[in-house]
């Protein structure tokens, strides 16, 4: 008896402990999940009535706990729109729906709301669950129009720009881009960047260098060397970074190759502005005493032996070529006297062409020409652009021991600049030679002054034109002469 009453108060004394531990551990449960969750919490009754809420609802809702419960949920929604009548239907079929809908809060505030709805979740209360997604959609929004600008900056940049992504694949090239590279289709799209460049003929080493400083640093710049097409090389500078964007790495370029050739010309002018001086102080100081050596070489030319004949035809010719270098140094000393006039270019090419077919003929070397008519005038000093192309002309003949075809051309070019070019069958110029010509004194030829090409560029550079030289070995050369109008 006493042994089952002790028994049974025992048995109470557990189920006490038990219960308050469930409170407890209940309780804590609560405590965790509704008044501690970062979520709001709303419980509210069959019309939409609120009943409980949370701390995190009222920070939501912007209000107290004792407004909140004075309220009805529907007084937030802020469209009772289409949309809204759905989400209720379809809480009311399903018991249950998650959804997004915007909300407006006493305070004028509207804020989106991610939440999640369920019918009859305790005491026959319903509860929706919020959260407050505005900052994720600013966000978002934020991203997609930074993401717009980044676009028009790429589509309408000045420069060619390549995207690619973690994986080394390209992921888009902007229009400029695609004509720097002469590129048509989008083709390249999802193949590596790396095998991309490579195909362009690029060096290699140099090449994945800049790879790796890329992904060491995270930034590569540098000038590269590409094939566009099978006779076109250009020269680009670029500057590569890592992670511009969404993970993208960016490379942006431009062709430098015409910067490139101005400062070669740059170059090659100043020495010709330094010789140029030279020449006038130096010409002038020899040309005297050799007028006075010319003149007794000629005096006694009648009283040399015959055996000694040979000596006198070489100091003779010797003098000639000595009194052709000074020649040449006294037109570059000489550039305050020269004259612009109005002058059709055509005119002094023909009487060029007709002063050198005697020594074209006996070179066994045809001269041909093209003139478009109508051809306006430039403004020139006729002598000195004769000069220019006898010089160039008489390269051209020297070059052909054999005879052959000189053809000379002269046009208009569409942006309304004379272009001339003089074309030979020769033996060509190696490209290393070519960056030499217009030098003083280079010259591969036995008796040549290495002369004739400087004073050539120093003419030209003084009527504001150019020249490019074209040339295949075993094939010819071209030199073209570009003169404003
Ligand atoms: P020179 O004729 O006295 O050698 P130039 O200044 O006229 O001096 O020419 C320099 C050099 O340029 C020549 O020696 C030659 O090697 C090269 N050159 C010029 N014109 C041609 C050409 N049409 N074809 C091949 N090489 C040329
Ligand atoms: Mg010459």
């Amino acid at each position: 008896m006493t042994l089952n009453k002790e028994k049974r108060l025992k048995d109470v004394e557990q189920t006490l402990k038990k219960s308050s531990l469930n409170e407890k551990l209940s309780k804590d449960l609560y405590k965790d999940l509704f008044i501690e969750a970062l979520e709001g919490i709303v419980f509210w009754s069959g019309n939409g009535k609120i009943v409980k809420v949370n701390e995190a609802a009222c920070r939501i809702f912007e209000s107290s706990k004792d407004e909140l419960v004075t309220k009805n949920l529907k007084d937030f929604v802020y469209l009772k729109n289409y949309k809204f009548i759905k989400v209720v239907d379809q809480l009311f079929e399903r018991g249950s729906i998650r959804d997004e809908l915007d909300f407006l809060m006493p305070n004028g505030q509207i804020k989106s709301l991610e939440f999640t709805a369920k019918l009859n979740s305790v005491d026959g209360f319903h509860m929706t669950i919020f959260r407050n997604v505005t900052d994720r959609h600013q966000m978002e929004r934020e991203l997609r129009e930074s993401e717009m600008k980044f676009r028009k900056v790429f589509e309408e940049a000045l420069e060619g720009m390549i995207l690619w992504n973690k994986k080394y694949e390209v992921v888009d090239i902007n229009q400029v881009g695609m004509r720097m590279l002469h590129l048509t289709g989008k083709s390249f799209i999802g193949q590596s960047i790396i095998q991309m460049i490579e195909d362009y003929n690029v060096n290699k080493e140099e090449l994945y260098r800049y790879f790796e400083e890329l992904r060491d640093s995270g930034f590569a710049n540098g000038v590269l060397k590409i094939n566009v097409s099978t006779d076109r090389k250009i020269y680009i500078e670029f500057s590569a970074k890592h992670n511009v964007f969404s993970k993208l790495s960016l490379i942006s370029f431009k062709d430098i190759t015409e910067k490139l050739e101005i400062e070669e010309q740059l170059k090659k002018s100043d020495t010709l502005s330094v010789v140029g001086e030279l020449a006038a102080g130096i010409a002038h100081e020899i040309r005297n005493p050799m007028t006075a050596l010319k003149g007794f070489i000629q005096l006694l030319e009648d009283s040399i032996r015959e055996d000694h004949s040979m000596y006198f035809n070489i100091i003779s010719t010797e003098l000639e070529r000595i009194d052709s270098i000074i020649n040449e140094f006294l037109i570059l000393s000489k550039p305050q006297t020269v004259k612009f006039i109005r002058k059709d270019i055509t005119e002094i090419m023909k009487e060029t062409v007709e002063f050198l077919n005697a020594q074209a003929v006996l070179h066994n070397v045809q001269i041909q020409t093209f003139f478009e008519k109508g051809l306006p005038d430039i403004f020139c000093e006729p002598n000195q652009m004769k000069k220019v192309f006898i010089n160039i002309i008489k390269n051209a003949i020297e070059m052909m021991p054999e005879g052959g075809m000189i053809t000379v051309l002269v046009e208009l070019t569409t942006d309304r600049r004379i272009h001339i070019s003089i074309r030979d069958e020769g033996v060509g110029i190696s490209k290393e030679k070519i960056k030499k010509l217009g030098q003083p004194f280079f010259t591969t030829k036995e008796k040549g002054t290495g002369l004739g090409l400087m004073v050539t560029y120093k003419i030209i550079e003084e009527h504001k034109g150019s020249i490019r030289v074209e040339s295949e070995l075993g094939v010819g050369s071209i030199f073209h002469i570009y003169l404003p109008v």
